[in-house]
């Protein structure tokens, strides 16, 4: 069986957040409202490719986000 990710509401705007991946060996929590995201985390196989989004998706419900900077 494999782990559901689940993914609280964005930290600073309450939107959704949704995993992103970038360039098949990295992957961050993203805000589709506001744009703020989490680090990247790389992976080089698919079982680190699942620790990884497990452990964007931790750093995300933590509240460990990096504002989006625009508009301020
Ligand atoms: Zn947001």
């Amino acid at each position: 069986m494999e782990n559901m990710i689940e993914l609280e509401d964005c930290p600073v705007c309450r939107g959704n957040g949704i995993i992103s991946h970038e360039g098949g060996w990295n992957v961050q929590v993203e805000c589709a409202m506001c744009g703020s995201h989490t680090v990247y985390v790389e992976y080089e196989n698919e079982e680190e490719k699942k620790t990884a989004e497990q452990k964007v998706a931790r750093l995300w419900n933590l509240g460990k986000v990096i504002k989006a900077s625009a508009g301020e």
